[in-house]
Order: structure tokens, then C-alpha cells, then sequence
């Protein structure tokens, strides 16, 4: 995909009457992109940044029955993120892999009888379909934790996305992309109005890649944009029953002992919430944080204090406490968490409920979207598509549309990482992937496995780094030098400041 491609993308958008337009391109907008140009609608799906850049590369990846949702006796909601986490592992083998987790009991409180009584009733919930949990006292990870507060483990099983979350996000967009069912990155949705003598929305876009603004005209929208959903309505003059209420979530990512097999569980000090040690790549992921922001901005935004409440927690449980030194990176995400739009403020948001909540307008054809995980995107994406065709018929026949096969990427390797990962040449040409932070955050996971976004404790990944960003800027030395040193200001404010205070 190239600059010029756009540009014509453009100019046929503008003649086109969309059957949808989805915005977001977070795992909701695009589960449901896949299902609605699965069943052969026409669809456009916009997304102000690049795909998957809000919370949906920020999450655990786990896909799971919420074990932790127990503990607001979510019985009902959890049946369901389990069936459909069974259903994922189904149906989706290639990107969803069964995974063992181990809950760690802090001893001497009985806590361990009671949480594998409680795992036991999940399991049941579940369907018996994962594997029995058990108590395992000999495993590897026992090697490095602290011998005083660990001496058993109880292993259940669920299961995580491979390779990460952002690209879970970009393979259900890739397979549908041809002239009447497209996704465009870097594209905002900036207003619009409903003609009710046509019944079709005319709709504002803003293209930030190609300096272009415009309008494309569309029979239905949805709305499915994540913590934004509710500003995207207020644009258009929409009260939607729900609200979302912004819970911050933030992890810190440290290089992985070997002995790091499987994703550990634990308890928070207070006891409220649980707190995991997952192994992915080459670092151990832990967290995460969960308290209330009052904007989607201050959400995004970690702070010193989120570093050291997970520093504090972690080291409970080592034998070798570890500092900020030891970081290799940080991961921050917003849940969108539906609630009732007369739900009062001030709430306590790990007792709110994890349920997805759809919503179509009563008097416009517009469709919001509350909540929704990764594990629950295919049920959401499916109710919403029954809602839509219930009201118009999709224009062409679900066998009519051309699915591209997505073949593998050529490969590549990264200084000091031992996995290959997709070339930036690959990405540039066929993934949509227009600058480096997409390529080293969301088409591979280089910024979150090696330290400093990528460019090494010592700046010393700089000169690849120049290389790889070459591709994005159309082969020019001066624009690639210039890109990385933004870049590497971009991870002085976000990473080395906040840690030198840490
Ligand atoms: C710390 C953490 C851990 C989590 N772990 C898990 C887990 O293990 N398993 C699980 O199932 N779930 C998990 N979740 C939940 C899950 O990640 C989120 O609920 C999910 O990613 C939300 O997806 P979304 O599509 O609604 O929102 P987003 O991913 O935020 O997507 C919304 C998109 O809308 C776009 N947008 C906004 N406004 C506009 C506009 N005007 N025009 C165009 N585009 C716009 C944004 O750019 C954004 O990309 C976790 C969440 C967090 C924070």
C-alpha cells in the first residue's frame, strides 16, 4: 500500500454509499468489520491513529473466562467469556493457543483451600472443557520466587493470543480489503448529519496521512470507539443509555528468567484484585494497575507512582527484589467499562461489571458500542451484524466477496532478539503499516521486548533503527535520521523520565 494508492482509495470513497462505517479499529470495530464484509455488506472502517493504537495493544491477551470477575459473582458473564474463549480455540487455533496459568496462594491464610475450591467452581462453569486444575508444588518458576510466601501453586488452564494483541486486531482487517470493503488507518471521523429524505448519513472524515479531508456517505454507522465512544456520540448529538468509565491499566515488562514458563497469578496486597506475571517473548510481562481516569489523555498517560505500585507488588513475591533499572519497557491501556449513564462518579472500578452492552439508536440507524473484550469480540461482533441485517440486506452475496488469503511475511531479524519478526519492507508494502512507532509497537513487538522502545539501554540499536525507518521515509538518510531522533525524545518523555523518578 503506497501514498499514492490512497489518494486513489479516495476518490472512490467519495462516490461510494457505504452499507457501514464502522469507526474504530480497536478489536471491536474490526471483529465486526471482518463479520459484516464476511457477510458481504459494504464497509468502510476509520481509525484516527494507526490500528489496534488505543487499548487493544495494551491488554493482557489473555483469553479467558475472567476467573477474577468471581469475585463480583459475574456467574452469567463469566459462562459466556468462557464458552467464547472455547469457541476461540476452536476456531481460531492459528492465533489463539491453550495456555496453563498458575495461581499462586500467599501461604498460612487458608487461601489456598478456598481458591482451589474456586477454581475448581470455574472450571465447572467453563464446561469442564479446560483442562482439571490442580496443586502443583514442583515447577520451574518456584526457582525465583520468594521461598517464604510461595511454597505450592494450583494450575488451571485458559488461553492467549499469539503473537500479541495488535496483531490479533490486524489479522481479522487484512483478509477483506479490496474496492468496496476497506479500512483506513490515520483516518478520523470528525462529524457529520443524518438526511432523512435519502436515509443515509453523510459523514465528515479527516485523512491525517494525506492531509485530505472529505465526506463519504453511509446507510448505517457504528460506533465502536473503545473509551472515545462516548465523545464520538456527543459529536453527533447521541445519548446512548450507557457511559463508559475509564479504568487505567498499566504494566511493566522485565527480561524473563528462562524458569518462566507459565503466566502466574497472584493477589494483590489488598487483596482486592489479582495481578499476573506473564511470560511472552523475551520479557515477563506483570501487572496490571487498575484505577479510575477521569480522560481517556490522563488514562494514556503513566505516571511514576503506576511504575512503583507494580514494582512494590512484584517484589513481594521474588527472592531477588528488581528496581526500575531492571525495566524494559512499560504498556498502558483504558478499559472501556459500560455502566449506566446515570451510574454516579466516584466508583470503585474493580467492582464494575466487565459486560459488553450494545446499543442502536431508536430514531437513526447508528449502533454504539459499551465494553467488550478481546475474548468476547467474536458474540459482540455477531449480535451487532444480527441487529444490521435485520434492517438492510447486505449488497453482495456473503460468497461473492473476494478474501484474500494473508501469506506468511517475510521474515527478519532484530539485534539481541532471538524470534524473527516481519520485515519493515513487508509491513511498509502490505500491512498498512506507515511509520516506525507502528512498526516497532504493533507489527512487532520489538518496542515492548527490547529496551527503550527498541533502541537498546545505550542507544546502541540506533544505526538499525535509521535503517528500518528508511522504509517509511521513502528511502531518505535526512527524514529516517530525523524520524528516529523524534522518536528517541518521544522515549525520553515516556520512559526514561519516568523512570529516573521512580
Ligand atoms: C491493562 C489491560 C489489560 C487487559 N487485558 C485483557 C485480556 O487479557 N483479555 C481481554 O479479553 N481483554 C483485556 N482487556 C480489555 C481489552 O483490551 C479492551 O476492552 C479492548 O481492547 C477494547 O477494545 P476497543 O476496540 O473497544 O477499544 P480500542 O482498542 O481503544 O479501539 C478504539 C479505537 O477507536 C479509535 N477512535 C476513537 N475516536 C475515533 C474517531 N473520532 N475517528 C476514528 N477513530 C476513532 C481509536 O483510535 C482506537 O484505536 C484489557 C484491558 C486493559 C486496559
Amino acid at each position: 500500500m503506497s501514498i499514492e494508492n490512497r489518494h486513489i482509495q479516495w476518490s472512490a470513497l467519495k462516490q461510494s454509499v457505504f452499507d457501514v462505517v464502522v469507526i474504530g479499529g480497536g478489536i471491536n470495530g474490526v471483529c465486526l468489520y471482518h463479520h459484516l464484509c464476511k457477510q458481504g455488506f459494504s464497509v468502510l472502517l476509520v481509525d484516527k491513529g494507526d490500528f489496534a493504537g488505543g487499548t487493544s495493544q495494551a491488554s493482557a491477551m489473555m483469553i479467558w473466562g475472567g476467573l477474577l470477575y468471581l469475585r463480583n459473582w459475574e456467574l452469567l458473564n463469566v459462562r459466556r467469556l468462557c464458552t467464547s474463549r472455547d469457541r476461540m480455540l476452536r476456531e481460531m487455533s492459528e492465533w489463539i493457543k491453550p495456555r496453563r496459568f498458575r495461581y499462586i496462594p500467599v501461604h498460612g491464610r487458608g487461601r489456598a483451600a478456598l481458591m482451589h475450591a474456586v477454581i475448581h467452581f470455574y472450571w465447572l462453569l467453563g464446561g469442564c472443557r479446560r483442562l482439571r486444575p490442580r496443586r502443583e508444588s514442583d515447577f520451574s518458576e518456584r526457582a525465583f520466587l520468594n521461598p517464604h510466601r510461595c511454597d505450592s501453586s494450583i494450575t488451571y488452564e485458559e488461553a492467549f493470543v499469539e503473537p500479541s494483541d495488535a496483531r490479533f486486531v490486524l489479522n481479522w482487517l487484512l483478509p477483506y480489503q479490496n474496492g468496496v470493503q476497506i479500512a483506513l488507518n490515520y483516518c478520523s471521523l470528525e462529524g457529520g448529519a443524518f438526511d432523512r429524505t435519502s436515509r443515509e448519513w453523510s459523514l465528515d472524515l479527516s485523512d491525517s496521512l494525506i492531509d485530505k479531508h472529505g465526506c463519504v456517505r453511509a446507510r448505517w454507522v457504528i460506533n465502536a470507539a473503545g473509551v472515545w465512544t462516548d465523545g464520538v456520540n456527543d459529536q453527533f448529538g447521541l445519548v446512548a443509555p450507557s457511559r463508559h468509565v475509564l479504568s487505567k491499566g498499566v504494566f511493566i515488562a522485565l527480561k524473563r528468567d528462562q524458569r518462566h514458563q507459565v503466566p502466574l497469578l497472584f493477589h494483590t496486597l489488598d487483596n482486592r484484585d489479582g495481578m499476573s506475571l506473564i511470560p511472552w517473548g523475551p520479557v515477563s510481562l506483570w501487572g496490571p494497575t487498575e484505577t479510575v481516569a477521569h480522560t481517556a489523555e490522563r488514562g494514556y498517560t503513566i505516571q511514576p507512582e503506576d511504575v512503583r505500585t507494580l514494582l512494590n507488588e512484584l517484589n513481594r513475591h521474588l527472592a531477588n527484589p528488581v528496581g526500575p533499572e531492571d525495566i524494559v519497557s512499560l504498556r498502558c491501556g483504558v478499559r472501556p467499562l459500560a455502566v449506566d449513564r446515570l451510574h454516579s462518579d466516584g466508583c470503585d472500578s474493580i467492582r464494575l461489571s466487565r459486560r459488553y452492552r450494545i446499543h442502536p439508536e431508536a430514531h437513526v440507524p447508528w449502533i454504539s458500542v459499551y465494553g467488550g473484550k478481546l475474548t468476547n469480540c467474536v458474540p459482540l461482533a455477531r449480535e451487532v451484524v444480527g441487529l444490521v441485517k435485520k434492517a438492510i440486506s447486505p449488497r453482495y452475496g456473503a460468497t461473492s466477496m473476494p478474501k484474500c488469503d494473508i501469506p506468511d511475511p517475510r521474515w527478519d531479524s532484530f539485534p539481541h532478539l532471538h524470534e524473527p519478526i516481519p520485515s519493515a519492507r513487508w509491513c511498509a508494502d502490505r500491512e498498512m503499516c506507515w511509520t516506525l512507532e507502528d512498526y516497532l509497537r504493533r507489527r512487532t513487538n520489538v518496542s515492548q521486548w527490547v529496551a527503550r522502545g527498541g533502541l537498546g539501554r545505550h542507544d546502541e540499536n540506533l544505526p538499525h533503527i535509521i535503517r528500518l525507518a528508511k522504509c517509511f521515509a521513502r528511502d531518505d538518510d535526512d527524514v529516517a535520521r530525523k524520524t528516529v531522533m523524534d522518536y528517541r525524545r518521544k522515549i525520553t518523555d515516556t520512559f526514561d523520565r519516568i523512570l529516573a523518578i521512580c
